[in-house]
This record gives structure tokens, C-alpha cells and sequence, in this order.
């Protein structure tokens, strides 16, 4: 996808959305959709456009656009009229089929594998363009002992309206 007019940095490019497909199907999917990868939401899931249309974004090892939540898709810096759109795949999935990359960036991969999103997402200049699903994956929260069920006491007045 090509840009047809300057972009600033943090614009919303794109909003995914359409229908989940499991893990198990998304070959089949791509297959049929001609390509076009989704978005993967979490572990067995994926958000994908429902026609061909939906838009598609190639690989880049260097990419300009990047998540800021799970479907939103942002430019990472200001990008010019008729740049390419490109994200990097580590951004968006956990389960990629390795494929070799020729993106023609100095910091080219050369073989993009599932588990270059663990470096996608460690990196300081990309890793605030991870999805929300990579880096919880990355950074699972904590389990400290806050406020939960077990901390209403009986008679609390919390769902009062609820009675
Ligand atoms: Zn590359």
C-alpha cells in the first residue's frame, strides 16, 4: 500500500477489523484471501479483513507503521507521499511461517521467522509499535495482590445496585 499523501508521525493509517479466524485456519484463509496476513489478537487467534480489499501491508525489516493497540495502525514517523506502507511482521504475530526477507533494508533479517517478535519486541525503537498481544506475551503482568474478589468483605456495598 502506498502513501498518496504525507503522513505525520502517530497518524491513524489503518483500523482492522472483520472476523476471527483460528490459528489452525489462517493458512487456509491467506490462501483464499490472496495473501493478506490479519492481525493476531492473541494466542489461536486472528482479526481478519472479510474481502481481499481489507488491505495489506508488506514486511519490512525497517517499517514505518506500527500498532498502537490491537487494530489501530499508526505511522511510526513522518512518512512521505508515495512511500510504501510497510510493518514488521514481528509487530503483529508470534507464529509466522518463515520466509526470507528482501526488503532491502541495511537491518534486513534475511529469514523472518516466528520468533522474531521477541526481538521486534525488546527493541527500543520498535517495541512501543508491538501489539498489545506480543507485548503482554513479552511482559506477562505480574500477579500481585491487588484488589480483587476476595478483598470484598462481606456486606461490602460495591454492587449495591445489583441487589
Ligand atoms: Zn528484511
Amino acid at each position: 500500500m502506498i502513501a498518496t499523501a504525507p503522513i505525520a508521525r502517530h497518524e491513524v493509517v489503518a483500523v482492522h477489523g472483520g472476523i476471527i479466524v483460528p490459528s489452525e485456519d489462517i493458512s487456509e484463509y491467506r490462501r483464499m484471501v490472496g495473501g493478506i496476513r490479519g492481525v493476531q489478537v492473541d494466542d489461536g487467534y486472528f482479526l481478519c479483513p472479510t474481502e481481499k480489499e481489507g488491505g495489506r501491508f508488506n514486511h519490512s525489516c525497517c517499517p514505518n507503521i506500527g500498532f498502537r493497540g490491537s487494530i489501530v495502525v499508526v505511522a511510526m514517523r513522518d512518512i512521505v507521499a508515495g512511500e510504501e506502507l510497510v510493518i514488521d511482521y514481528g509487530l503483529s504475530e508470534s507464529g509466522i511461517d518463515a520466509f526470507k526477507c528482501r526488503c532491502g533494508a541495511r537491518a534486513c533479517r534475511k529469514i523472518i521467522t516466528k520468533t522474531d517478535w521477541l526481538t521486534v519486541c525488546s527493541d527500543s525503537t520498535t517495541s512501543e509499535y508491538c501489539s498489545p498481544y506480543l507485548r503482554r506475551k513479552r511482559s506477562p503482568p505480574t500477579t500481585s495482590p491487588g484488589r480483587g474478589f476476595a478483598d470484598i468483605q462481606p456486606g461490602g456495598r460495591l454492587c449495591a445496585n445489583n441487589r
